[in-house]
Order: structure tokens, then sequence, then C-alpha cells
């Protein structure tokens, strides 16, 4: 796999670029005695690229990669008595210190584990043709925003870049992973959910759904990836949840608003990558993540 990105991702002396995802460039580090890419290990850096309506956008949100690394260390820790991560070490180079971990090289399901906790978005919609969100009936009346009884697994498939994760059945969950694995990968992620949701209640978030990626190491699963980011979960001002219409997301209103106000001068519908964001737009965003991490955390964020 090689990245296909404008911006081309930094040599670090001593690794190997691997792979570049949508926001993380994945590095393999070299073995010192025989200069070789180490198959065992990788180290994990989060850009501060941003992606909004599927787009990677050209400017980079400052300090949104070291957000983004240490709110997922902290909910490992949060979370280390319910399943393990792949954290080896936060030891990196200095080029990348804040934002990169170095992380156990897992075999990762082909799946992405959503599950969500209140109904909007692609649930909102499945539920609304049907009355079931990932084959799970759901009781009757729900609007955008409700409150789900308990978190569903709604699983999704890992799209190829520049194409949608589509909504996955949990029997293909099965066929691709096992059963075993795929039952517990469905009770960890919901039980992350609820867990996330336990401790960002008393912070006023909550979480409406959320993202996790698991991968093997051996027959463990092990948590990898992020997790429970702005980037991967919708967070939601808890003050201001309000069901029947959609909630303010927490991290990318004001870029989503810019984007679609005339100012922008950008056409969603023109299928043409958007321009470059403002200056305030872009301090307002960092802003939203770093408000993300120090309410959750109860830590103050520092570059
Ligand atoms: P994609 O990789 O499909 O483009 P993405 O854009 O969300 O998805 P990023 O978050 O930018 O990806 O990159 C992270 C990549 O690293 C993902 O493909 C993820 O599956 C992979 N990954 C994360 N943790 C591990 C791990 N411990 N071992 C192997 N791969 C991992
Ligand atoms: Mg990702």
């Amino acid at each position: 796999m090689t990245s296909s990105r404008l911006d081309s991702p930094p040599a670090l002396p001593g690794y190997a670029h691997v792979y570049s995802g949508k926001v993380r460039d994945l590095y393999a580090p070299l073995d010192p005695a025989t200069g070789q890419a180490r198959d065992d290990q990788l180290l994990l850096v989060a850009s501060d690229r941003l992606s909004a309506f599927d787009f990677i956008l050209e400017t980079p949100v400052p300090d949104k990669g070291a957000v983004l690394t240490q709110l997922s260390l902290w909910w490992f820790e949060q979370l280390e008595d319910l399943v393990p991560n792949h954290l080896v070490s936060t030891d990196v180079p200095d080029e990348v210190a804040g934002r990169a971990v170095l992380v156990r090289r897992l075999e990762m399901l082909p799946v992405e584990c959503v599950a969500r906790a209140y109904l909007t978005g692609g649930g909102l919609r499945e539920y609304q043709a049907d009355g079931h969100v990932s084959g799970i009936r759901l009781p009757e009346g729900l609007v955008d925003g409700s409150r789900l009884p308990q978190p569903v697994f709604t699983p999704s498939t890992k799209a190829p870049e520049g194409q949608h994760d589509e909504p996955m059945s949990y029997a293909a969950v099965e066929a691709a992973v096992g059963p075993d694995v795929a039952a517990r990968a469905r009770d960890l992620t919901t039980r992350i959910l609820a867990r996330g949701n336990e401790i960002a209640a008393e912070r006023g978030i909550l979480i409406a759904d959320t993202k996790v990626e698991f991968g093997l190491d051996g027959d463990q699963l092990v948590l990898a990836d992020e997790v429970l980011t702005p980037d991967s979960s919708r967070f939601w001002p808890a003050d201001q949840w309000e069901p029947g219409h959609p909630q303010p997301s927490f991290d990318k209103e004001f870029v989503r608003e810019w984007l679609m106000s005339p100012a922008s001068g950008w056409d969603k519908a023109s299928g043409e990558a958007p321009p470059p964001l403002p200056e305030d737009v872009l301090e307002r965003t960092r802003a939203k993540y770093v408000e993300a991490y120090e309410r959750l955390t109860g830590r103050t964020f520092t570059a």
C-alpha cells in the first residue's frame, strides 16, 4: 500500500513509511542491527489533516493530530480493564512528539466496528425505512437524536479509499471473521461506547456513536487505531441535546457551516474539492478539538 496524498508524509530516520490513511501516516521501525523493517510494530503518526464531506481538506488544523493522539491515550487507560490495546510506547522521534505512538502491528479485522447510543445519520435513515438498524428492531417513535435503550452494534465495511463505508450485516461480520471473534468485537464495541458515555456524561458530553477498530494478536482481540475521539465519534454538547432535529456537532460545525455558506463559494454538488479554510474557521475548529480533550480528560492541552 502506498500513499496518494498531496502532502507526502515526513521522512523519519529509523522508520520506513508503509501507508497513509486519511489522517494517519504509518511507519515500520527499522531494526538497528539489520536495517530491515520490523513486522511486529508500527509507528502511528496522526497528522493535522481534517476530512469534511468525505474530502480531505487542503488546510490542516493545527494541533489536531496531537489532540487525537493524547485523547486516545487517555481513553485507552480508562478502558484498560475492558479491553487490551495496541500501545507499546509513547517514546517517539522528536519530529512527531505528542502525535505519534508506537504500537503492536495487528492483523486488523476487515470491519469498522460502529456502535450507536443515540439515533442519527445513517442509523436514523435505516430506522426510518423499516424500524430496524443493522437488523436490530428498535422501539417505535424514535426521532433524530433519540437515545436508544442501549447501544447497538451497527458494523460497516472498510471501504477502499475514495469510497463510502457501507453498512454490513452481522451475518456478514460473522462470515468475515468467524462467529466467535464477531461476538467478542460486537460486545466490546457496545461496552466501549457505554463506558465512554458514563464518563463523558459527567463532563457534559454525549457520545452519540463511535467507530472502533480491532486487530488480532494470535487469538487476542486488541483495540487499535484511535478511540472515542471527535474524528471517530459524534460528540454532542449535553446541555443542547434536544431530539427531533440534527444536534450541533462538537468539532466540525464551523467547517461545515462555512463550506455551505456563500462565503466559501463552494458547491457541494459540484463534486469538486472544497477551498482552503480561512484562518478564523481553522482557529475555531482547533479550539473545539482542544475543548473536547480538556473537558473529557480534565487536563490542560499543551502542544
Ligand atoms: P483507511 O486506512 O482505510 O484510509 P482511515 O483513513 O481512517 O482509514 P487512518 O486513521 O488515517 O485511516 O490510518 C490508520 C490506519 O492504520 C487504518 O488503516 C487502521 O486500520 C490502521 N491501524 C491502526 N492501528 C493499527 C495496528 N495496531 N496495526 C495495524 N494497523 C493499524
Ligand atoms: Mg481512521
